[in-house]
């Protein structure tokens, strides 16, 4: 864990044309100790939120999951750190940790080259970052330039990371990757491809996985513009002021790696492989779901709750609506027990959810979320957008406002909050890129939806086909 202060580190942020130290930034100050609650429940639910190995404490996250009690308890511990921040934070450290925990058990797969074993590379930096309890942004996602072309086409360099030089201790990179949440906050960045937009046999030089401090010379981290209101307070956005999960477009301008932190090098095949072979894929999407069901939770209970004081929850219509968010959220987190309860120990006795029931809450949750901003949004109508701002009850208007805008189920301060928050979640920039998050943080959703075709199980169903066909 990491005090705000601390990031005066030397790192390289950049904010709107200028380097900053990210401790001068407010909203990033606030970030962070949201981001450190992930520290913060360790001390004080440490039955919920660790565990004991080899004689030492760590966080649950890194616990390599054994059967279906240890998935339960990561996703008791995933909920409650989502919770801190109402599922508005998708980058915690439990996130990428769920990954180590497995990557060190399953890195037999990478090989080695003549100057270096990736697999006892990967297995140890995932060890150090378990010892440490080291915060990781991950990079994944090349720049989309132009995907009528492989990253070979694209001679500009930077439509990835790919290695220029390749020395006895280690490799030197230079390029981009396009998008990382935290990033200017966390500590190391791990930098792999996707397991979509493939790397093909031209691409080589891009074909790497390694992982890097932030402050390593000749990364440059630059933010894309802030979310926050500054001259209004957390009444008038409650979400906005008090978080922005700042994501990045990050630079790398001939950065040296040393061999022992990189995993994959000059080899196509194996990168395409990395993320979901490594396990990382799988157990991160555990994460990811529970934390994105947390926030889902969060917007539904939003719904209502604006239903309710605007009056309007008695209406047939309304509740039908409303009907349709609560049983969007019961039918999500019955796909994520399921992930759990019909798991399975892998080759190295490693108790993996089911990926089909994590696919389809991929694939279903982006527009579940959608349904329930949206209906927020057609019920606090005209009165969301209408709200003064907060400084008006302390104004001449005060006593005004304070009158006009009470009814018997609210205050004209609570309902102005409510609607505030409304407003915040369905239709301020912070709540259109939650909505961004929402559908693409986990890949695309065509994708999803196209790689859950092709997995699922269709014994019975063919069968009875096949028995009437006949
Ligand atoms: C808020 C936010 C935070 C993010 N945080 C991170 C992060 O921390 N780290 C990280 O690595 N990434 C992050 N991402 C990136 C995210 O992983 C990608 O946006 C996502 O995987 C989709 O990839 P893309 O943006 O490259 O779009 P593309 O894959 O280029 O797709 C864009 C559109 O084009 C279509 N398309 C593209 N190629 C094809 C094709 N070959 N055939 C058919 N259709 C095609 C797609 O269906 C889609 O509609 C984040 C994204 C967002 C929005």
């Amino acid at each position: 864990m990491h005090t705000i202060d601390q990031l005066d580190d030397g790192r390289a942020v950049y904010l709107n044309g200028q380097r900053i130290n990210v401790a001068t930034i407010p909203i990033f100050r606030k970030t962070l100790a949201l981001n450190n609650q992930y520290y913060a429940l360790q001390q004080t639910h440490p039955t919920v939120h660790t565990y004991q190995e080899d004689g030492q404490t760590y966080d649950i996250a890194f616990k390599v999951p054994r059967n279906v009690a240890d998935l339960r308890q990561k996703h008791r511990a995933y909920q409650e750190i989502a919770q801190t921040n109402n599922g508005m934070l998708g980058r915690t450290p439990d996130f990428l940790n769920s990954g180590m925990a497995v990557l060190a058990e399953r890195s037999a797969f990478l090989g080695h080259n003549d100057w270096t074993d990736f697999a006892a590379n990967a297995k140890r930096y995932a060890e150090q970052v378990k010892a440490h309890d080291t915060f990781i942004s991950h990079a994944l996602q090349n720049p989309q330039l132009d995907r009528s072309q492989p990253i070979n086409g694209i001679p500009s360099g930077y439509a990835g990371v790919h290695t220029i030089e390749r020395r006895a201790d280690g490799i030197v990179v230079s390029g981009a990757k396009m998008v990382n949440t935290m990033a200017p906050i966390a500590d190391d960045l791990l930098v792999f491809n996707p397991p979509e937009l493939l790397l093909e046999k031209g691409d080589t030089s891009y074909a790497v996985a390694f992982a890097t401090p932030l402050t390593t010379p000749g990364v440059k981290i630059i933010c894309r513009k802030l979310l926050d209101h500054p001259g209004y307070t957390e009444d008038d956005y409650p979400l906005s002021n008090s978080l922005d999960e700042i994501d990045a477009y990050v630079v790398f301008d001939h950065v040296f790696v040393p061999w022992e932190n990189v995993f994959v090098e000059n080899d196509y095949q194996m990168s395409n492989r990395f993320f979901i072979d490594s396990g990382i894929f799988i157990q991160t999407s555990h994460q990811d779901e529970v934390r994105g069901i947390t926030k889902l939770e969060f917007a539904t209970s939003l719904a209502i709750r604006v239903a309710h004081v605007l009056g309007l929850d008695g209406f047939l219509g309304v509740q039908e609506q409303l009907g349709r968010l609560t049983a969007n959220l019961e039918l999500i987190k019955g796909a994520i027990t399921r992930s759990e309860e019909n798991g399975q120990l892998d080759e190295f006795g490693i108790y993996t959810p089911s990926q089909q029931a994590l696919l389809a809450v991929r694939a279903s949750l982006p527009g579940y979320f959608e349904d329930a901003l949206k209906v927020t949004q057609h019920l606090a109508a005209g009165s969301m957008v209408g709200v003064p701002g907060f400084g008006e009850f302390n104004g001449d208007n005060g006593p005004i406002l304070q009158q006009a805008l009470a009814t018997s189920r609210a205050t004209a301060e609570e309902r102005s909050k409510l609607l505030n928050l409304a407003f915040d979640l369905t239709s301020s920039g912070f709540g259109q890129r939650q909505l961004m998050y929402e559908y693409y943080h986990g890949g695309d959703p065509m994708r999803i939806r196209s790689k859950h075709y092709l997995g699922e199980d269709l014994t019975n169903g063919d069968a009875m086909l096949d028995r009437l066909l006949k």
